[in-house]
């Protein structure tokens, strides 16, 4: 299939999943993640109308970004080490895995001028996965001031691997009740108007419950490695 074939069809979900929910499919963004396939892919994608690239490595999103550059908005949506900050800090747009103050302060120190952050949080507390628990989001992002470098846009995480939609939805309720409780704080810095949810096999359940970014590897642009 081409990207531009996987992609009519992914819009036709997103806007079957906004009709039965009364949204709007321009508040969904797709941001199509490439880290399984190659350069050559990845520009088929942009040439269908893709403007969101993501990617999990530093190594990965440096190769890309040389080749496509500030064509496309760029993406970090992996576990991010601190020691790495300085290679990508220049090159991406949004940073979808903040999750803990070390990391901020290093985002910080490195921009040249303010980020896009999502504060990734571990709803689901599978042990493989990254993130805050919900309860201790609230706190970290009050403790985020000092760290003027950093917008929080948003919060992101990742639903449960399991075929239990419901367990997949309340995962993506949950991220959505916290997103409205840092909204009621107020804070300049965290407007915090964006959620970051829903993969290849679970988009359809995230944009009934109200992501606005969607990471699509798999079904977008394919597995080749
Ligand atoms: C790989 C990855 C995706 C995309 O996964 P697919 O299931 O292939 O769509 C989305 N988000 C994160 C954080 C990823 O690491």
């Amino acid at each position: 299939m081409t990207v531009q074939d996987n992609l009519e069809q992914i819009k036709k979900q997103i806007t079957e999943a906004c009709l039965r929910t009364d949204r709007n499919p321009q508040d969904i963004h797709i941001v199509a993640v490439t880290k399984y396939v190659s350069i050559e892919r990845a520009k088929e994608a942009v040439e269908a109308g893709v403007i969101h690239i993501g990617e999990n490595r530093d190594e990965g999103l440096l190769a890309k970004y040389e080749i496509l550059g500030n064509d496309v908005q760029w993406h970090f949506i992996g576990t991010l080490q601190s020691r790495k900050v300085k290679n990508i800090i220049d090159k991406v747009d949004y940073i979808h895995s903040l999750d803990r103050l070390s990391l901020a302060k290093e985002i910080h120190i490195r921009a040249h001028q303010k980020v896009k952050c999502f504060v990734q949080v571990n709803v689901s507390e599978e042990d493989s996965k990254h993130g805050l628990h919900t309860e201790e989001a609230v706190s970290f992002i009050r403790s985020l001031e000092p760290y003027t470098n950093i917008e929080v846009v948003g919060l992101m995480t990742m639903a449960p691997f399991t075929e239990d939609r419901e367990l997949i939805r309340n995962c993506f309720r949950s991220l959505k009740q916290l997103q409205q409780d840092v909204q009621a704080l107020n804070l300049a810095y965290a407007p915090c108007t964006e959620l970051s949810m829903g993969m290849s096999n679970d988009y359809e359940i995230a944009v009934e419950e109200g992501a606005t970014f969607i990471r699509l590897g798999t079904t977008l642009v394919g597995k080749e490695f």
